[in-house]
Order: structure tokens, then sequence, then C-alpha cells
């Protein structure tokens, strides 16, 4: 991968950060409330949708700018260091929007993409469930045909933005005879209906980011399956690989914001001359540089296959594990500001635990990296 933009890369930057500069989102709401800062991200969204900057990898005829993956790492890149909010309908975006391009009907792009893009709609990812988190193929919400429709009984968790979602990308099973990756199917289901309970679950920040959901015979028609009956395997793990590729470049840059503000307040204390705090501060600059050439090099297979490969599992696991380190080290240079309910650094310090455990845990990403991306030998089953 050649690092150097061409004038039109250049351009589409200049012209990205010309409108960034112009455009800021407006102050963020000091209430502490999670539908007024939810109402802010989702405005945030509505402008970059009226400046055509919403999702500029999205084709022309979906609202986007048809960018190739290089100019959308820029987006990424700018979009971080602008220090903007992240778009309320992100699940929709980077997550629903790419599997509904690879496995959609026509009909279904053309109903669904339009409003993710402008947040009139927003998605979220009814993965997980109680007893199938990693081994997402054990999951047992399962979905029986009625006519033209399918009714869904069963219980999700850690379903995040689902107090906000028009729509659930939810995967159940259909068919409990075959082994259990053939036996699923990939849903659009709509929350709106008394069938789908939404249940807030508070996290260790305090907010409540994520939902347990209970789906009593929920109905969902026939159109709304999406890449056919018992595909539904094939078509999560897209959602999947979008999930883990398509943060890398905002989170590497917001990381590397935190270590500057870190460093900035060692600096003011006057610990850098301390070799403890240097040399961790250094090992983690390092990092940052790792993780932002990876991000980059991640691109060569977006660009030959036309969507993102198991590589981005390695972002994602470098990524939380260096936030962790850093906001920890973070603790002991800002002092018990950093420990105190309610400010920027402890929120930062708290949110950081959930990053080794969330889009897939640090140890099932090492199992991917290790076996599809170096080809070691398969993890055995236990006898
Ligand atoms: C902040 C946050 C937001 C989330 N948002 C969503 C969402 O919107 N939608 C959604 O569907 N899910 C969401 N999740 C759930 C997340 O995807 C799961 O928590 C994750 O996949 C792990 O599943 P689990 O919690 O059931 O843990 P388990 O799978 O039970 O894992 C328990 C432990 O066993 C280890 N383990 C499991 N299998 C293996 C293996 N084969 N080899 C080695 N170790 C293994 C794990 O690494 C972990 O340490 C979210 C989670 C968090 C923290």
């Amino acid at each position: 991968m050649d690092l150097t933009f061409t004038p039109e890369q250049t351009a589409f930057r200049d012209e990205l950060r010309a409108w960034l500069a112009e455009n800021p989102p407006e102050a963020k709401p000091t209430s502490g409330d999670e539908h007024d800062e939810f109402v802010w991200r989702r405005d945030w969204q509505r402008r970059l949708y009226d400046g055509g900057w919403a999702a500029p990898s999205w084709p022309t005829e979906y609202g986007g700018r048809g960018v190739k993956p290089v100019e959308s790492a820029i987006y990424f890149e700018e979009i971080g260091r602008a220090r903007v909010p992240f778009s309320a309908n992100t699940l929709g975006l980077l997550l629903g929007g790419p599997t509904l391009m690879v496995w959609g009907t026509d009909e279904q792009k053309e109903r669904y993409l339009p409003p993710i893009l402008s947040a009139e709609e927003i998605w979220c990812q009814g993965f997980s469930e109680p007893d199938a988190g990693s081994d997402l193929a054990a999951l047992k919400t399962r979905a029986v045909k009625d006519g033209d429709e399918w009714v869904v009984t069963g219980q999700k968790v850690w379903t995040s933005g689902a107090q906000f979602a028009k729509w659930c990308m939810l995967v159940a099973r259909t068919d409990a005879d075959v082994p259990k990756h053939k036996g699923l199917t990939y849903f659009l289901m709509d929350m709106e209906q008394d069938a789908v309970q939404v249940r807030p679950l508070r996290q260790i920040t305090g907010e409540a980011e994520f939902n347990e959901l209970f789906i009593e015979e929920a109905r969902v028609p026939d159109a709304n399956v999406v890449g056919g009956v018992g595909n539904g395997w094939k078509v999560a793990l897209t959602t999947l690989m979008n999930e883990r590729a398509g943060l890398g470049f905002a989170l590497q840059i917001r990381l590397r914001q935190l270590l500057d503000d870190t460093i900035q307040t060692a600096a003011e204390r006057g610990l850098l001359e301390d070799p403890l705090y240097g040399d961790a501060l250094a090992e983690l600059h390092i990092r940052c540089e790792t993780l932002r050439l990876l991000a980059w090099k991640g691109l060569t297979d977006a660009e030959r296959y036309g969507q993102p490969g198991p590589e981005g599992s390695l972002v994602k696991w470098l990524w939380s594990d260096t936030n962790q380190r850093l906001t920890e080290l973070a603790v002991d240079i800002v002092g018990p500001e950093a420990l105190t309910a309610g400010t920027d650094w402890s929120y930062e310090f708290l949110r950081a635990r959930g990053n080794t455990i969330e889009g897939g845990t640090t140890e099932v990403l090492k199992n991917i990296v290790a076996e599809r991306v170096l080809g070691l030998p398969r993890l055995k089953a236990a006898a």
C-alpha cells in the first residue's frame, strides 16, 4: 500500500476538512440524559447527510459519493481529527448498510438504505444472547414460518441503541435439525411492535448504552429475510467483518488524541522527565503508529476483495488493548480527577473495560488471527 495521497485524494481531504470547519456540531448537551445525547448525535448525522458527508463510501445511487477505500479511510481519519460525535446511526451506516449492499435484494436496498443515511430510521444489532455471545451460532431465538410471515420468539442481550432503533439486524434459528451454523437466518425485525420489549442494562459508566430484548411472537414479513433462509451465518459474518474494520480508522485517531492529551497533562505536571512515564508513553506512541499503519494495510484487502477481511480482527484487538493501557496510565498521570464520577477521564477509563468484549472478545479475535490470517491449525473442540 502506497501511503502517498494522489492530488484527488488530497483535494477530497481538504474539501472535507473545510466543510467540517464550517459546520461544527452543536455543543454536547450537559444534562447527562441519554436521549438528549442521542438527539444531538442524530442532528449531527442529519447535518452530515445534508452536506453529502454521512457515508461517502456508499454508492451514489444510495446517497453516498461512491469513493474508494482510501478516501473512506481519509474520511474516518478526518472525522476523528475534528473530534465530532459518532453519527447516531453508526450501526446502520457501518454494519447494516454494507451488509444489505452485499446480500440485500434491490427492493431491500431501495427501501432501507436511504433512511439509514438520513438517520430517519436507526438500526441495532440483535446477535448476542444470554448463552450465545462468542459462540454466536449456538443462539436459540427461533423463527417459525407462518404464511408469508415469520414468528420470532427468544431473548437477545447487550443490544446497543435498541431503545432508539426502528430496525434490528436479527439472527434467528429457522432449522434446528441441521448443523448449528446452517440453521440460521438473518432478518430485519421491526422494533416498533408490542411483541418486542426493550429493557435497559446499566453499565459501569452509569449509562445504559445497551439493552435486553425480550421477543414474544414478533412478526417479520418474509420480504425481510436478508440473503436467503438458512444463510444467516454468512450474512452475519459480513456484518461482523464490517464492524471490526469500519471503525478502525476513527478509533485509532481517537486513541491518538487521547494519548496527546495524556502527554500534555504529563508535561504540565512535570512527569515527562520521569523515565517510568516516559517509557510507558513512548510505548503507547509506538502502538498508536503500529495501529495506524495496520489500519491502512487492511485497505489493501478491502480494495482487492471489495469487503474487509479477517485482518480487521487484529486492528480491533490491538486498539482495545492499547486503549485500556492508555486509560490506566492516564489515571496515574491525571490523579484523583480520573477516578471521580462524571469526569471525561473517568468515563474513558471505565468505558475502555468493555472494549475487549464488544465486537468480539480479544480471545476470540486471537483465534481468528491465528487461524484465518496466519493459517495456524484450527482450535480442537474439547472431547
Ligand atoms: C459495550 C458493548 C456493546 C455491545 N453491543 C452489542 C450489540 O449491539 N449487539 C450484540 O449482539 N452484541 C453486543 N455486545 C455483545 C458482545 O458481542 C458479546 O459480549 C461478545 O461477543 C462476548 O459474548 P459473551 O458476553 O456472551 O461472552 P462469552 O462468549 O460467554 O465469553 C466469556 C469468556 O470466554 C472467552 N471465550 C469464549 N469463547 C472462546 C474461545 N473459543 N476461545 C477462547 N476464549 C473464549 C471469551 O473471550 C470471554 O472471556 C456488546 C458488548 C459490549 C461489552
